[in-house]
């Protein structure tokens, strides 16, 4: 696996492999990897001939300080990861090579409904920092395809967006939430779970499985109030539990024929966990 610090000589180095490869995969993380982050790996590995994983903390998608304070970094670990995963590439960026002219005047992207709702309503400005970055990521490894993760469904809804607005032809492929065996969604912020904590997790996936089993036999404010109930009764603080529609997110009351999603972001102990799972 090849490492680079710098964009220049990344994009030269790609410019001269995209003579023979055949197709170029990406896979951008926060880095603190886990088998969620691994799992993109092997699929772009699978399906592209070369493969560039990004590792950058970028800052202008926390809305929290706080959070952005407490991100766990674990880079030594995850270059080991890495170099034993599928990845060709590594891409280790500092804030000055992806923002040169500083964190000030970013560029703004229209997401309309899309940004306004769950996770847009619970962290503002929050996937305005996720394009900002994508976009300039994208810039960088011009990848045929581009491997993200369900666990982060919105997120996955805006970068298509943005794929469109900036008229890519990268193609985006979602791939499914890995798990740990008790049902916990993978993610780098369950680190901080304390073991208390951590054993109460699991009743996000339980609540959505809830969700899914009674989707159509108890009506869905009745759901969305038992599993508030439940999670809350448990420590949680929850932001939203939502059924919607999984191609527009578009929130529902009752069930239509479309492809359904229902969505759960919650805090324990301080720790903010997302997850989500398709009912249809
Ligand atoms: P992050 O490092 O959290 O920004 O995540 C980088 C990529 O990994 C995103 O596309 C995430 O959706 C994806 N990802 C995070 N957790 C998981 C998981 N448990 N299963 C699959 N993909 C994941």
């Amino acid at each position: 696996m090849l490492l680079f610090r710098q964009k220049e000589l990344l994009k030269t180095y790609l410019n001269q492999a995209r003579k023979t490869a055949k197709s170029v995969g990406f896979v951008p993380t926060m880095g603190a990897l886990h088998q969620g982050h691994l799992s993109l790996i092997e699929r772009s590995s699978a399906d592209c001939e070369l493969t560039v994983c990004s590792i950058f903390i970028n800052p202008t998608q926390f809305n929290d300080p706080a959070d952005l304070a407490k991100y766990p970094v674990t880079t030594e670990h995850d270059i080991m990861q890495l170099a034993e995963s599928g990845a060709d590439i590594l891409f280790l960026p500092d804030q000055t090579e992806i923002y040169p002219e500083g964190l000030d005047y970013l560029p703004y992207y229209e997401f309309g409904y899309l940004e306004e709702i769950l996770e847009g309503a619970y962290r503002p400005a929050h996937f305005q920092g996720v394009a900002q970055v994508m976009n300039r990521l994208l810039e960088m490894v011009q990848p045929d395809q581009l491997f993200m993760g369900q666990k982060d469904y919105q997120q996955c809804l805006i970068v298509k967006k943005l794929l469109e607005i900036t008229e890519r032809n990268t193609k985006l492929v979602i791939c499914p939430t890995e798990r740990e065996e008790d049902g916990l969604a993978m993610s780098s912020r369950n680190v901080r779970l304390n073991a208390d904590a951590r054993i109460r997790a699991t009743l996000l996936h339980q609540n959505l499985l809830f969700i899914k089993k009674n989707l159509h036999t108890i009506p869905f404010p009745e759901l969305y109030a038992r599993c508030r109930e439940n999670l809350f009764q448990e420590g949680f603080k929850v932001d939203y539990i939502a059924i919607a529609k999984a191609d527009d997110l578009q929130l529902l009351n009752e069930a239509v024929d479309d492809k359904m999603i229902a969505l759960v972001a919650a805090a324990i102990d301080e720790v903010r966990l997302i997850d989500n799972i398709m009912l249809n």
